[in-house]
């Protein structure tokens, strides 16, 4: 499979070419050029297939003969060692519950992928890559987790001090080994500037093998889709149409839903719900693509002004806003509101959803007023006690501790302050001498 870039003034790369620079020279998505249908004897029988089979059909043209067969499925069978079940909320939708991993969030897959690909791609390599990432909180403790003791590959992971969740900090700083935390006397913004500054200061890059893990890499983005044939496997037996609503914050995890269908699943509507960050409800009423600085939110993971990967969205549907209309429908939704249906879902069905979650199911709800009969599918992207500040108070009721945190909870926190970009560049300068 070969990927090109967004941009098109970058030259053509394979898939292993495209997860290790993660983005072109032009500063280009990558976007592979073909997509192929699955064979449609696997599409109609789903169930009779184990998700490790049923994801190593859905990425394998994607990664071509850069990784051979036997590896390729030990890296998947690797990634999808949790469950995703879907648990019924009414009779018109259900919560597909994606947070069983390692760090409780979606990102777990992605990150995981990616780190075993890169893993592969290095194996030879005497010199080490280091993967280099801001975080606001869930993306670095997947990434964390992701790479852990995959060799050849350090992570350093930048975040804001005291803006992360206490979970959320132990999922950083307390896993050691080939992990490093570097605790920013700042805000997420001030982390992003650092990394990205990093990224073109040539006295690190001489030196030392830089590369990011967000979702613009398609190793991250792609695997995604993977959830999508897991929901279509589960609901084989449903005689209704079948519409997925996504808590969209980069819209990497919607984009790889519509890849997931161009692959053949038969998949109605995609739902995007988000917060007050509306840009793409914005776009979707307008036509009209304006960003606009994020605004803070008790769904954080999706306070994002300018989506990067709604634009492998819009060359999905060659930039035709009736194409894109006829498979995406995108609802904003307030804090009160998500409250109110985190209230809503204990109380009524005893459920306990976290704030993206409660958005997505909104957005599920919003639809079926006008699509009753559509079973909407609604993803609940990271376990409520990750955002226990916010769900306990609304709920009353314990919620108890998983055993992967309970794992981490104890664990000694282990970060490096810094709070200028001179101390990460002589912090990653040490490192490499
Ligand atoms: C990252 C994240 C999202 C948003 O996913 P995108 O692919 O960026 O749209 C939603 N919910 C949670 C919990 C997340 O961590």
């Amino acid at each position: 499979m070969i990927y090109y870039s967004l941009r098109k003034n970058a030259p053509n790369v394979s898939f292993r070419e495209a997860v290790i620079k993660g983005i072109a020279e032009d500063k280009g998505l990558y976007f592979p050029t073909e997509i192929h249908p699955l064979n449609p004897e696997i599409l109609k029988n789903l169930n009779q297939y184990t998700h490790e089979e049923i994801a190593f059909e859905a990425i394998k043209q994607f990664v071509g003969d850069t990784i051979p067969t036997p590896i390729l499925r030990e890296i998947i069978a690797e990634t999808l060692c949790f469950d995703f079940p879907i648990v019924p909320i009414t009779n018109q939708c259900g919560s597909l519950e994606l947070f069983h991993g390692p760090t409780m969030a979606f990102k777990d897959v992605g990150a995981r992928f990616m780190a075993r690909c890169l893993g592969y791609f290095n194996r030879e390599n005497q010199e080490e890559v280091t993967v280099l990432v801001a975080t606001s909180g869930d993306t670095g403790g997947a990434v964390a987790s992701g790479f852990l003791g995959v060799k050849n590959v350090k992570v350093v992971i930048l975040y804001p001090s005291k803006k992360v969740s206490a979970i959320q900090e132990k999922q950083l700083t307390g896993l050691g080994q080939n992990i490093r935390a570097l605790e920013v006397d700042g805000t997420f913004d001030d982390c992003q500037a650092m990394v990205k500054q990093a990224f073109l200061d040539e006295e690190i890059t001489r030196h030392k093998k830089l590369t990011s893990a967000n979702s613009i890499n398609v190793a991250r983005w792609l695997p995604q889709m993977f959830y999508y044939f897991f929901a279509m496997k589960e609901l084989s037996s449903i005689p209704k149409k079948i519409s997925f609503s996504v808590p969209s914050g980069n819209y990497g995890n919607i984009c790889a839903g519509m890849m997931a269908k161009r692959l053949g699943l038969p998949i109605h509507k995609f739902i995007a719900a988000t917060n007050r960050n509306d840009v793409v409800p914005r776009f979707m009423e307008t036509g009209v693509y304006n960003p606009s600085p994020s605004i803070q939110t008790i769904s954080n993971a999706m306070d994002v002004g300018d989506p990067s990967n709604f634009i492998r969205i819009q060359e999905l549907h060659r930039d035709e806003h009736n194409d894109l209309h006829q498979e995406l429908a995108a609802y904003r939704f307030t804090d009160d509101e998500t409250r109110a249906a985190i209230a809503e879902l204990f109380q009524s069905y005893h459920y306990i959803a976290d704030p993206h979650g409660a958005i997505a199911y909104l957005g599920a709800k919003k639809y079926l007023e006008s699509h009753p009969s559509v079973y909407t599918v609604f993803l609940e992207t990271a376990h409520p006690v990750k955002f226990l500040d916010i769900v306990a108070p609304i709920i009353d009721e314990q919620i108890e501790l998983p055993s992967q945190i309970k794992a981490i909870i104890n664990a000694p926190k282990k970060a490096q302050k810094i709070s200028r970009y001179e101390e990460l560049k002589s912090y990653l300068r040490n490192e490499i001498e």
